[in-house]
């Protein structure tokens, strides 16, 4: 209950976000919601992995149909399950930076965001070589001072543009609904390698993927998205 609580609040940071962006170019400040470039692309991401078994089946389907994504990945979830790292890796998507602990960063002095960002990074660093140079924050919370730590720490903050909330265990169909229904060139959408209980996720994006592909949408990392 106290996840379903924070992620309704997450969700309303992301309207207000989303409502701020409107006028700006991609994003507010340093914080990606989606791309206004106006082209047919969208970006797949999935926080909270890596994740033993379900990273792997997701990876599996994105290279079924030839398509890319963003992990935004929690540092000790890496520590744990290094190969399901190197995976996400090898398969030539994009590895984001959510946090070594998945806290609540908005009860945290700026030092201490600081240190969960860069002790996140260094496990990135070291099983992969390469420094993310994206920031996704657990639930979407954005403290006043994260903006300023992430331009210090050469991060872009990244939060989405469409939740299909499957982290609530919405039914496959609801997501795909979600997405398909709502989609525009540019959207940013929000899923996730590991949920408690039963996984809908998998089972979405053997749906949506291919429909998507189909309306000429094509899929690119988060980096690309927002250039
Ligand atoms: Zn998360």
């Amino acid at each position: 209950m106290r996840r379903a609580v924070s992620l309704s609040v997450a969700i309303i940071l992301t309207l207000v976000v989303l409502t701020s962006s409107v006028s700006a170019d991609d994003g507010y400040g340093h914080v990606y919601c989606k791309s206004t470039q106006g082209q047919k692309r969208v970006a797949l991401t999935f926080d909270d992995g890596p994740h033993p078994r379900y990273t792997a089946q997701i990876l599996s389907i994105l290279e079924e149909y030839g398509v890319t994504a963003t992990f935004f990945i929690i540092g000790v979830n890496a520590e744990n399950y290094p190969e399901s790292l190197r995976m996400i890796a090898e398969s030539g998507c994009e590895i984001g930076n959510h946090t070594y602990s998945h806290v609540r960063i908005d009860r945290m002095s700026g030092d201490a965001i600081e240190e969960e960002i860069l002790r996140c990074e260094q496990v990135i660093y070291s099983m992969t070589g390469k420094r993310p140079t994206l920031f996704r924050p657990p639930e979407g919370r954005i403290p006043k001072n994260l903006l300023s730590i992430s331009t210090k720490l050469d991060y872009n903050v990244v939060l989405w543009s469409i939740d299909t909330l499957d982290w609530s265990h919405n039914p496959s169909d609801k997501i795909c609904s979600a997405v398909i229904d709502n989609l525009n060139g540019g959207d940013i959408i929000l899923m996730h390698d590991y949920v408690s209980g039963k996984n809908t996720t998998c089972d979405a994006l053997r749906v949506f993927i291919p429909k998507l592909l189909s309306m000429g949408y094509e899929f690119v990392t988060v980096s690309e998205l927002i250039g």
